[in-house]
C-alpha cells in the first residue's frame, strides 16, 4: 500500500490566490458587462527587454546548428551566466562574490523551497509574519512542524511579526531559529531592510551559529542608494547566509524561468557530533544529483541583462513599474490610505480604513470599484487588516483603478 507524506495534510487548504480567483471568477460571471482590473498576483506585464530577446534568439539558433547544438550543460549554470553575474551583481558593489559561489536554477521559488533538504531535520525555522507563503508552506512538506493552529500559525515554527510599530522588520525572536528566513525588499509590505537593520540579523546569526535564507527577489527594485542590495554587503555575512535572487521580477523572467542561488565558500553548517560541515559541497551535490541545468537559451538570455544595453532596458521596465507604485501611493495617501512600500519595490501595502478585514476590503473593491488586489491576511496573520496592490499594470489601467477607488464610498 502506498503511503502519502502526510505532513501535506497539514497544510491549509484554499490557498490565497486560488481563493482570489474564485472570487473574481464568480463576479465576472454575474456581472459580464464590468471590466475587472487586476492588480492582484505579483507577476510582471511587460514584455521580455530587446536584447534579451536577440540572445535568446540566438541561443535557439546555435541549438539548431550540428557545430554549435549543446545537450547537457553544466548543472551549476554556464560559466559566461555566473561570471556575469559575480562581476555586475556582486564585484561591481564592492561584494566579492565569485562565479564559483552561483548556482543558477530555474526559479527562486523551488531554491527557497528545496534549500532546506540539505538541512538536519531538528533545526526550528523562523519566518516573518507576512511573507511569500512558500517559506511556510515548504517547511511544513518537510515535516518540521506540528499541525496549524486557529490562528494560521504553524506549531513548530518560529513566527516572527513584521507590523506598523517595528516598521515592518522583525525583532530579533526570543527562542533561536536555526535557519532565518529574510525578504527584502519585502514581498508582501514592498518594505526594505537598511544596512543596520541586517547587520542586527547578521550579527545574531554569528552569535548562535544561525543560517539566513536571504530571499532578494525584489532587488532590482531598490533606488534609495542606503539601502543594501545583498545581505553579503553586511560584514561577516558570508559566513551564515545564503542569498537567493532571481530574473523574475528583475528582467520579466516569470515565464522564462532564471534565477540563482548563492552560497558562499566560508558558510558552514553542523552535523550531530559539531563537526562543520561547508554547505555549498552540500548543495552542490543536491543541485547536481536532481537537477540538470537551465535551459541553454534562457540561459544566453538571461546574461543579456548584464550587458550595456540590457541595463538600460532592464532598467527603464523596473522604472515603469516603480512610477506606477508611485501613483498607487501618492493616489491612496491622498485619499487618506496608510500606505507602506512602494518606493524601492513593485508593491504598496496599505492599511484598510474603518476596521475593514483584508477580506472585507478586497469584497468592497471588487464589488464597488472593480479592482482585485491581494487581501494581506492571505500572507499571514499580521497581514489582517492591510492590502497588497501590485505595481506590475499597464499605467492606463493603475490610473483608471485610482480613479475609481476615489469614486469609492
Ligand atoms: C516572485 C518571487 C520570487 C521569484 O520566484 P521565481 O521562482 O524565481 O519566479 C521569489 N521570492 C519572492 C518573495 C517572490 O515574490
Amino acid at each position: 500500500m502506498a503511503l502519502i507524506n502526510e505532513h501535506y495534510l497539514k497544510l491549509q487548504a484554499g490557498y490565497l490566490f486560488p481563493e482570489i480567483g474564485r472570487r473574481v471568477s464568480e463576479f465576472i460571471t454575474a456581472n459580464p458587462d464590468k471590466k475587472v482590473i487586476k492588480m492582484g498576483i505579483g507577476d510582471v506585464t511587460k514584455p521580455l527587454a530587446p536584447s534579451v530577446v536577440k540572445a535568446f534568439h540566438e541561443g535557439v539558433d546555435e541549438m539548431a546548428n550540428a557545430n554549435t547544438f549543446k545537450g547537457y550543460g553544466p548543472e551549476q549554470g554556464y560559466e559566461f551566466l555566473r561570471k556575469a553575474i559575480a562581476e555586475n551583481s556582486y564585484q561591481a558593489r564592492g561584494v566579492n562574490i565569485s562565479a564559483d559561489e552561483i548556482f543558477i536554477s530555474d526559479g527562486s521559488k523551488c531554491d527557497t523551497g528545496n534549500i532546506q533538504e540539505i538541512f538536519g531535520h531538528n533545526n526550528k525555522i523562523g519566518i516573518c509574519d507576512p511573507v511569500y507563503p512558500v517559506y511556510a508552506d515548504t517547511t511544513v512538506m518537510s515535516g518540521k512542524t506540528g499541525t496549524c493552529q486557529a490562528n494560521g500559525y504553524y506549531d513548530g515554527i518560529i513566527y516572527m511579526p513584521c507590523t506598523e510599530e517595528n516598521n515592518f522588520i522583525p525583532e530579533l525572536p526570543t527562542e533561536t531559529p536555526d535557519l532565518i528566513f529574510l525578504c527584502y525588499p519585502n514581498n508582501p509590505t514592498g518594505t526594505v531592510a537598511s544596512k543596520e537593520e541586517l547587520k542586527k540579523w547578521v550579527d545574531f546569526a554569528i552569535a548562535n551559529k544561525s543560517i539566513i535564507l536571504y530571499d532578494a527577489a525584489y532587488e532590482a527594485f531598490i533606488q534609495d542608494e542606503e539601502i543594501p542590495h545583498s545581505i553579503y554587503e553586511i560584514e561577516g555575512a558570508k559566513s551564515v547566509a545564503i542569498e537567493f535572487r532571481s530574473f523574475s521580477k528583475t528582467a520579466g523572467f516569470t515565464g522564462t524561468r532564471c534565477a540563482f542561488t548563492v552560497i558562499p565558500e566560508e558558510l558552514f553548517a553542523y552535523d550531530s557530533k559539531g563537526n562543520a560541515h561547508q554547505v555549498k559541497k552540500l548543495w552542490n551535490r543536491r543541485h547536481s544529483t536532481k537537477f540538470n541545468g537551465v535551459s541553454y537559451p534562457v540561459q544566453k538570455a538571461a546574461a543579456a541583462i548584464f550587458t550595456e544595453e540590457g541595463k538600460k532596458e532592464v532598467t527603464e521596465i523596473i522604472a515603469y513599474y516603480l512610477e506606477n507604485a508611485k501613483i498607487i501611493k501618492e493616489s491612496l495617501n491622498k485619499l487618506d490610505y496608510k500606505v507602506y512600500g512602494g518606493n524601492d519595490s513593485p508593491y504598496v501595502w496599505a492599511k484598510t480604513k474603518n476596521g475593514l478585514s483584508s477580506w472585507g476590503f478586497f469584497d468592497k473593491l471588487l464589488n464597488e470599484a472593480n479592482v482585485v488586489g491581494t487581501p494581506g491576511s492571505g500572507f499571514g496573520p499580521s497581514g489582517e487588516g492591510y492590502f497588497r496592490f501590485s505595481a506590475f499594470a499597464a499605467r492606463e489601467n493603475v490610473l483608471e483603478a485610482m480613479e475609481r477607488i476615489k469614486n469609492l464610498k
